[in-house]
């Protein structure tokens, strides 16, 4: 490294956020970029410790360790601390295709796994990560770039999440002849339409949209594969084609009076809130604005309500969790380089401190019941706290004697997880699944075959619900083997 004590000059600085008093009253992104001082400060931190495990991507015991996509980083914070801001961009472009969605929305396993992580705070990777990518289209380093030759192979991607967008960018530049299917009326899969817009603002996908589209990919929207397109038209017209379509199947609440009106799924309120902002913000048609809301689910789907369920000027909201808070330093079977299982501030949880004086988490409780009034919408809930206790040398979840309490609610989101991918497209294609109910693939590790030849699978449709940066790296490497498989047919069409 050119300043070999960074790491002991200065003291990490992250992206700095927006007043949580402010930022609740509209709806753009909470962060602000840093100076570039301080973000060559930043950089100047990395030890270039010699055997970094930032950038592995490694999945071990259920946790991530190192970045998924394998980015170069210590490379680019060298480049960084020196301000060769260019060249740390064509770095950063070799392994991640969209580092402005991971800059701003990827929960920074790398981090977790820097070296100065193990006793002190890690490099600001990535702060960093979002600044290059940031910079190159400030500079206008960022632009089109169509493949030279075209191979006359066609390939169809099914669904424009990210993993979508990864393996269709990798294809485009072999030359191949791509396209996007999407049911929905703009591209983004999740990005779009699950990350609220002050976490990701959707010009930004806009943007890289439209350089995709330049660079020679069409994207059909309003198109769901299995109703307007078949899979016999796509076999007729695709030498290959990618399943992408996203792990969307909801995990209910089993209570009674479930079917009380005023209880959403939190997709449903995320989606509709998004679109809106297209509109109007206020036209949203489940919206939050003077209701006690309750979330039910401990996980950031939950966190994105809050914070959405605020912009809205609800009443109050509350999150329910199963599970206990999570502690304020790692416990001894998490240790570095492992991903941090550690108590987080998230934006939406800080916001409700400042404008409501409260936490909105509440931790160990389960829902039992909803409870209804005489026009059948939702008044209250029915709780019961848990703990988790050892029984047979296994740890179970119990309920607490006498610990029921109930809760006014006007509207309630369930934002438990998904259980998998939705079954109707996999139906259609007749595709062997796994025990999981994902679609299956030849070794379910690094090999995207499904079941049917010439049908491939990525992201969360094939490893359930997961981050966007995995989604990325499935979109890469789901587009390497398809590239092969494209190559053992007939020698490709140059034109
Ligand atoms: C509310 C929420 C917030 C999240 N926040 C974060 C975060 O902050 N950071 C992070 O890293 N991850 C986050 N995630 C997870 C992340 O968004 C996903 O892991 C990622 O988007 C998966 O990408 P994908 O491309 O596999 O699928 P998706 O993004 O789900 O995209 C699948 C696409 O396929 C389309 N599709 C489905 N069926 C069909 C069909 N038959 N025909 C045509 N199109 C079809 C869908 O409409 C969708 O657009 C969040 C998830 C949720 C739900
Ligand atoms: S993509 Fe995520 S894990 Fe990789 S460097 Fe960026 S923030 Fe870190």
């Amino acid at each position: 490294m050119g300043y070999l004590r960074g790491f002991m000059d200065f003291s990490r600085k992250d992206q700095k956020t927006r007043d949580p008093i402010e930022r609740i009253k509209d709806w753009e992104e909470y962060t602000i970029r840093l100076d570039e001082k301080d973000l060559k400060q930043q950089a100047a931190r990395c030890m270039d410790c010699g055997t970094p495990f930032c950038h592995t991507g490694i999945n071990f015991d259920h946790s991530d360790i190192g970045c998924p996509v394998n980015n170069f980083i210590p490379e680019w914070n060298e480049l960084v601390s020196e301000g060769d801001w260019k060249h740390a961009l064509e770095r950063l472009e070799e392994t991640n295709n969209f580092p402005e969605f991971t800059g701003r929305v990827c929960p920074a396993p790398c981090e977790g796994s820097c070296t100065l992580a193990i006793n002190d705070d890690p490099v600001a990777i990535k702060t960093i990560e979002n600044e290059i990518i940031e910079r190159g289209f400030d500079e206008g380093w960022v632009e089109a770039n169509p493949p030279q030759h075209r191979t006359g192979k066609h390939v169809a991607v099914i669904g424009s999440g990210p993993a979508g967008l990864a393996a269709a960018d990798q294809l485009n530049q072999q030359g191949h002849y791509v396209t996007v299917y999407e049911r929905d009326d703009r591209p983004g899969g999740l990005l779009m339409y699950g990350i609220p817009n002050m976490k990701l603002e959707k010009d930004t996908i806009d943007r890289r949209v439209n350089l995709l589209k330049e660079e020679g990919i069409t994207f059909e929207c309003n198109t769901e594969v299995g109703k307007d397109i078949t899979r016999e038209e796509l076999k007729q017209q695709y030498d290959a084609v990618i399943l992408c379509t996203g792990a969307q199947e909801h995990r209910d609440v089993p209570a009674e009076n479930r079917d009380s009106k005023g209880i959403h799924f939190a997709m449903e309120y995320l989606t509709e809130s998004t679109k809106a902002l297209a509109v109007d913000p206020e036209k949203a048609p489940i919206h939050a604005r003077g209701k006690n809301v309750i979330v039910i689910g401990g996980g950031d789907t939950g966190a994105d309500c809050v914070a959405t369920a605020l912009r809205q000027e609800c009443n109050r909201v509350v999150q329910f969790g199963k599970h206990p808070a999570s502690p304020e330093e790692r416990e001894e079977d998490n240790p570095w380089p492992l991903y941090p299982m550690t108590f987080k501030l998230d934006y939406g949880y800080k916001e409700s401190l400042e404008a409501n004086d409260e936490d909105p988490r509440k931790y160990e409780i389960l829902t039992q019941a909803f409870e209804a009034d005489a026009d059948g919408n939702v008044k209250s809930l029915r709780t019961v706290r848990v703990e988790k206790v050892m029984e047979d040398g296994k740890l179970v979840t119990k309920e607490i004697p006498e610990s029921e309490e109930i809760w006014e609610a006007d509207l309630v989101l369930v934002a438990i997880g998904f259980t998998g991918p939705e079954r109707e497209v996999l139906e259609h294609f007749g595709l062997k699944l796994d025990e999981r109910g994902r679609i299956w693939t030849v070794d379910g590790t690094k090999d995207y075959r499904t079941s049917e030849e010439g049908v491939f699978a990525a992201g969360d449709a094939r490893r359930g619900q997961s981050l966007v940066v995995w989604a990325i790296r499935e979109g890469r490497e789901v587009a390497e083997q398809v590239e092969q498989f494209l190559q053992t047919e007939e020698t490709a069409d140059l034109v």
